[in-house]
Parts: C-alpha cells; sequence; structure tokens
C-alpha cells in the first residue's frame, strides 16, 4: 500500500488513514441507517481486523481504528460485500450527507427526506465535477421534525419547511438564518447542491485554493454576491414549525405524544450517547444484541455522537435503557461528560500528547451546567473546530487553555498540568454560580 492510499485527512474506506494506533476505516452508511444485521457486522470487523474501538463521528459516521496495512484488504472486501463500498475514492471522499437521525419515523416531520438525501449522496458520488470539492465539504438535510440539524456544521444546509403549496427546502449556507439564500423543491436538492458546489468551486479555484470551506467562502465574497447564485428559489418567510431543541437527543423520548398511530409505526425512540464518540467493540455488540431483543431492525447515527434506536413503545424505549451500562452508554440529558467534547489525542494520534479523552472523563463533573469544555490534543481541534467557552489545548504533555476561542486562538494560560487545568475550571465554576450563571 503506498503513502498516497492510507493518508488523507478523512479516511474511508477506499482511503484509510494513518494515525497513532493504526489506520482508520470510516464507513460512510448511507443516510446514517444501520440494519442490525450490518451492525454485527461491523463489531466482527472490529474484532478482527481492528483494534476493538470504533469511532462515532461528528458527521454521523462509524470508523474503524487500529486496522493494519495487512488487515485493510480483508476488511475492504468484507464492506464491498456489504454493499458499502463506493466505486472511486474520490466519490467516497465527498459523499458528506448529515441526514435528520428519524428520517423517515417522525410524525412532525415535513417529509421523509430518505429518498432526497439517496438522491443526493448517489449524485455526489457519481458525479466527477463535484469530486473537487475538499474532503470535508459537507451537506446536512432536515426533514423539519424534532432533531433538527440547525446546530450542525455543514456548508450547506438544506431544511424542509411546510408551506400552502407543499414541501420546500430553505437553503442555508453554513451558519445561522442570516446564511439562508434561497430555497428548491424536495426534487431538486440534489441539482441545488450541485449549483452551489459548483460556485463554491469556482471561487475556490480563483482564490488559489485559499477558500476552503464555505464560511471561508462567505467571509471573502459575501452573502450579498452569494444570494444571487444561480436559479435558487426565494426566500421563504417559512418558520421551521418544530423547534428542534425542545426536543432532547438523549434517554427515552416520545415520537408521538398522542395514540399509536394506525400505520404501527414507532412511539418511543432512545437516543444513546457515545462518551466522547468512542465505543469498545464489546459494548458495540452488547447494544446491538440488546438492540434486537425488541421489535427493532435498525438503528440511526446521530452527528451528537448518538445513536438513536426507534421503539415500538416507550416501555420498550424503558426497558432498552435498563440494559445499558451509564459506564459506556450515556442515557442521562443531564450528564456532564455531553458538555465536553474530547478528541483522541494520545496515544491514539500521533500529533496528541495528552490522553484527552482520559483526561476529559475526569473534568467533565467540574464543568458548570450550561457552559462548554474542550479538550484538545492539539491546535486542530478535531473534536470541535470551533469556539468553545474554555477549550484545553495539549501541547508537550501539558495544556494551554484558549478562553471563548477556538483551539487555534492564543491561550490566556500556557502549559498547565492536568490538575492545574482542573483548579482552573473549578475557579471558573465558583465564579459562575456566584455570578449567578446557570
Ligand atoms: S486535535 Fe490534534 S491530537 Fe486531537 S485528533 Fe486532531 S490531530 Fe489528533
Amino acid at each position: 500500500m503506498t503513502t498516497a492510499t492510507i493518508k488523507g485527512w478523512c479516511p474511508g474506506a477506499l482511503r484509510p488513514m494513518e494515525s497513532g494506533d493504526g489506520l482508520i476505516v470510516r464507513l460512510k452508511i448511507a443516510g446514517g441507517i444501520v440494519p442490525l444485521d450490518l451492525a454485527a457486522k461491523i463489531a466482527d470487523w472490529s474484532s478482527r481486523w481492528g483494534n476493538g474501538e470504533i469511532d462515532l463521528t461528528g458527521r454521523a459516521n462509524l470508523q474503524l481504528r487500529g486496522v493494519s496495512v495487512e488487515t485493510v484488504p480483508a476488511l475492504r472486501q468484507a464492506i464491498a460485500e456489504a454493499g458499502l463500498l463506493d466505486a472511486e475514492a474520490d466519490g467516497e471522499a465527498v459523499r458528506n450527507v448529515i441526514a435528520s437521525p428519524l428520517a423517515g419515523l417522525d410524525p412532525g416531520a415535513v417529509l421523509d427526506i430518505r429518498p432526497i438525501v439517496a438522491k443526493l449522496e448517489g449524485r455526489l458520488a457519481s458525479d466527477p465535477k463535484l469530486h473537487a470539492l475538499p474532503a470535508k465539504f459537507c451537506f446536512a438535510v432536515d426533514d423539519g421534525g424534532r432533531l433538527g440539524l440547525g446546530d450542525v456544521r455543514a456548508d450547506i444546509r438544506f431544511e424542509a419547511l411546510a408551506t400552502a403549496d407543499g414541501p420546500i427546502f430553505a437553503i442555508y449556507y453554513d451558519g445561522g438564518e442570516d446564511r439562508r439564500i434561497g430555497s428548491c423543491n424536495p426534487n431538486d436538492v440534489a441539482e441545488a447542491a450541485a449549483l452551489l458546489s459548483s460556485v463554491f468551486l469556482m471561487h475556490r479555484e480563483r482564490s488559489g485554493g485559499d477558500i476552503r470551506r464555505v464560511r471561508d467562502l462567505v467571509d471573502t465574497v459575501g452573502m450579498r454576491t452569494l444570494a444571487g447564485a444561480g436559479a435558487l428559489g426565494p426566500k421563504s418567510r417559512v418558520a421551521r414549525v418544530t423547534p428542534a431543541e425542545t426536543f432532547a437527543r438523549i434517554g427515552v423520548q416520545s415520537l408521538n405524544d398522542s395514540a399509536l398511530p394506525s400505520s404501527g409505526e414507532a412511539l418511543g425512540y432512545l437516543g444513546i450517547g457515545l462518551p466522547f464518540g468512542r465505543i469498545a467493540v464489546g459494548d458495540f455488540d452488547r447494544l446491538v444484541k440488546s438492540v434486537g431483543r425488541y421489535d427493532v431492525s435498525e438503528f440511526r447515527l446521530s452527528p451528537w455522537r448518538a445513536i438513536v434506536v426507534p421503539l415500538s413503545s416507550l416501555q420498550s424505549a424503558h426497558d432498552l435503557a435498563g440494559t445499558l451500562a451509564a459506564r459506556a452508554f450515556i442515557l442521562d440529558p443531564t450528564d456532564p461528560r455531553l458538555r465536553v467534547a474530547a478528541c483522541a489525542g494520545a496515544p491514539s494520534c500521533v500529533h496528541g500528547t495528552t490522553p484527552t479523552r482520559e483526561d476529559a472523563t475526569r473534568l467533565a463533573a467540574l464543568i458548570a451546567k450550561g457552559s462548554f469544555l474542550h479538550v484538545s490534543g492539539c491546535a486542530k481541534g478535531c473534536a470541535h473546530p470551533r469556539s468553545a467557552p474554555v477549550t484545553l489545548v495539549g501541547r508537550d504533555g501539558l495544556y494551554d487553555v484558549v478562553h471563548n476561542g477556538a483551539p487555534s486562538e492564543s491561550p490566556a494560560l500556557r502549559a498547565l498540568t492536568l490538575d492545574e487545568a482542573a483548579e482552573h475550571l473549578r475557579q471558573i465554576t465558583t465564579k459562575h454560580s456566584q455570578d449567578g450563571i446557570a
């Protein structure tokens, strides 16, 4: 295997990435929908050809860690037999679509987005013109239901809205409401994505590659200029019906607060957080077997490092939750581990010098409610590449501290031991409570 086939910023099955614990093989599972028989195979692959560690990424992909140059061909063959292998590495690299985790199941959704997501993924994989997109370039398709994607970083986000004339998709560039650039019909999502991608690529080329993501494009060119791009529909004034933040992503949740739908579709779901997006294969296998005891054929991957299991009743969701160990799974929306992001760090990542996940586990209880801590192994900030109230940045086995900034920004404190960092967090939390900040 050549270096070119194993290096890369975003690993895939065709182009794994080298890390401190071996090769990372990311599985881009269509729509984030994982049939249970596929989940069982993934557990087997991790045991046989990986190191038994599985990540759930911020883009709702599963990735196997600790694969070797010797074992990757057998793994790739198994992935192909499971129907998950793309035709080519460039298409695999850009097939980055995050879908609403309850797609097709949520009675509160505007429409079933599964065929729309499948069409978009197919377009990205098969259109060579789009293969020039950066491998980190990402789309989100939001069905307008309970688990909204408004806070998910995606270069281009489509959000379903109900109008008197039927469903439409509002289109956003990376960012908030002020970055809505137009709208399109459900049948035109893939075409609109291709059009906006071509606009991005044109500006990227003109910039000599300096424009790497859509947020760079907006900063450089400006929304006013970009809003006129192509044949997109007008901005819609229709607001989202269901405020996503009112529905918890973790724990036992109702999918339909009223009577059982006559169709017999799921009434409840269980959001299962994986601490810092990592799970040991034994726990993953136990989860798959536990889920299999219910009338369930699949689970869903979410971009919040949580698995979503749709169930036929709330009682089943409670029963399933009762079988899962708190050590390995987060089932309580107030669990302090949800207030921390941590990357792989040392020894899993060659760039890390601190055991970020271990340290994050120790520090989680010190974070004030409503605040957020990012423990980053280095200034790249893979787990949370943006601003956080407090960011610890590993350097030479110690931590620098950035306040209200991204990991690459100038630190307020330098070279703290873990104990010193913990004391600093205690002081911040004490001040928060003295100031009456929740
Ligand atoms: S932030 Fe640095 S240490 Fe952490 S996973 Fe990314 S490259 Fe590795």
